[in-house]
């Protein structure tokens, strides 16, 4: 009767939350992408496991509730936080079609937040997040929003800078943040945070549009005020220091 929607942060258990864990624990069933289940499945032997592949993201959905409706304790996991770019929203949207189930969203560590420890301190003003895929939103209004953020003089938090159809997102992305900010603008990427390959490399807006990004890249930009200091990225809170 209970579903748990939990976020288990970028990968490594270290990130993810005590509460996480806990439900995780309590449920009988552990559902998700296989790429998630995998980060967890060592630490939880006796579960029930149902992996999907990547985009059958509404039958994972359904699967979900349909055994939770049935009596059982079930957690759904997603990377980062399952309300951020996650199956959160698309679950309380198929519950109305089950019976009630209890829905509990367990937040975790997303990936504007543990990349950006990685990069420094280049949220620390102001900032938008923007999901440069268009399979859930159109690229006009990826667009829109782009040349938004850059009209307000915020720092960028870019998920999904690269999809399987399209290699020059990311690229098209920062000409139209570039029709506005400097080339010269501080920007970094992160890539496989918590996982194998971990890595971040700080750069300029200008070399951010070369960056071959994949799957598992999120990239920042700063914003005017944004330095590179020691090869970090960190954009100032607003005051100056004492
Ligand atoms: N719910 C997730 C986001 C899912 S969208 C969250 O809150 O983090 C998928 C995008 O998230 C990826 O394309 C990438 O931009 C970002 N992402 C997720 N996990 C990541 C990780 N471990 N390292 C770097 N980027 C990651």
């Amino acid at each position: 009767m209970k579903l748990y929607v939990v976020g288990l942060g970028p990968g490594d258990q270290a990130d993810m939350t005590v509460r996480a864990l806990g439900a995780l624990a309590e449920s009988e069933l552990i559902v998700g992408y296989e790429g998630y289940i995998r980060l967890i499945q060592d630490r939880f032997p006796g579960k029930q496991f149902l992996s999907t592949p990547m985009r059958q993201e509404v039958d994972r959905c359904r699967t979900a509730l349909q055994e939770a409706a049935s009596g059982k304790t079930v957690s759904m996991v997603c990377s980062g936080d399952a309300g951020i770019y996650g199956m959160a929203g698309l679950l309380y949207q198929l519950a109305e079609e089950y019976p009630p189930v209890w829905i509990q969203v367990i937040p975790g560590i997303t990936a504007a937040c543990s990349g950006a420890a990685l990069l420094g301190a280049p949220l620390a003003n102001d900032f938008v997040t923007i999901s440069l895929s268009d399979l859930l939103t159109p690229w006009e209004t990826i667009e829109r929003r782009l040349r938004a953020a850059a009209a307000g003089d915020f720092c960028l938090a870019i998920y999904n800078p690269a999809s399987h159809g399209r290699p020059d997102t990311l690229q098209r992305a920062c000409d139209i943040l570039l029709e506005t900010y400097s080339p010269k603008t501080p920007a970094g990427v992160v890539q496989n945070v918590g996982r194998d390959g971990e890595g971040y490399l700080v750069m300029t807006l200008e070399e951010l549009r070369e960056f071959p990004a994949d799957m598992l890249t999120t990239a920042f930009v700063g914003n005017s005020t944004t330095q590179i200091i020691a090869g970090r990225m960190v954009t100032p809170r607003g005051y100056q220091r004492a």
